[in-house]
């Protein structure tokens, strides 16, 4: 059986030896912990990280205080590593100005559990585009989106989805679209709902 050879240390190149909970630098302070928010980490995914300075996107992560799970990036910082919820972009939160990142699913806030705030590609029946999501995030609007399908009675409807102001602080542990700040808004009237 073949084992891939772990890398030098990143920081001080020295030997990195491989522990029951982790690998961690002989030479200094340099450390990264087999299991990172209940996702036990492999070797080939310690590997990635030391030689490409980031892994690939992982699934698993545990969401604090739920048995929900998400994807991220385990990117090298300092003398250890940090978990990103997805891939960076140019983009922040709408809602508290933290980085947006890419998922599997669409896009979200860094700040994963504080914030929460989170653009599914999947809404009523369509399927955003990656315009439309980005529009969300940094104009505050979709843009008016047809053929949304209500849930209640199956038919047709246009509307936008819009970021509200942020002023009712929702719950973001709901893991809701938008942690609770996106709603719809519909041309024909004034009326919007809460998404
Ligand atoms: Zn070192
Ligand atoms: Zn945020």
């Amino acid at each position: 059986m073949t084992t891939q050879t772990i890398p030098p240390c990143p920081v001080c190149n020295g030997p990195i030896s491989e522990l029951d909970d982790g690998w961690l630098c002989t030479n200094c302070e340099f450390g990264i912990p087999r299991m990172i928010r209940q996702k036990v980490l492999d070797r080939c995914d310690i590997v990635g990280i030391i030689i490409n300075g980031r892994s690939r996107l992982i699934p698993g992560f545990q969401m604090p205080g739920t048995t929900q799970t998400f994807d991220g990036v385990i990117v090298l910082e300092k003398n250890s590593v940090r978990l990103l919820p997805g891939e960076s972009t140019n983009m922040k939160c709408p809602k508290c100005g933290e980085e947006i990142y890419r998922f599997t699913r669409g896009f979200r806030c860094g700040r994963i559990a504080e914030c929460g705030f989170v653009v599914y590609d999947q809404f009523a029946g369509l399927t955003l585009s990656e315009e439309q999501m980005r529009d969300i995030i940094v104009k505050g609007n979709s843009g008016l989106i047809d053929g949304f399908i209500s849930k209640k009675n199956g038919s047709q409807f246009s509307a936008m989805i819009v970021v509200d102001d942020g002023k009712t602080e929702k719950d973001p542990k709901k893991w809701e679209m938008g942690g609770g700040c996106l709603k719809l808004e519909f041309p024909d009237d004034k009326k919007s709902s809460t998404i």
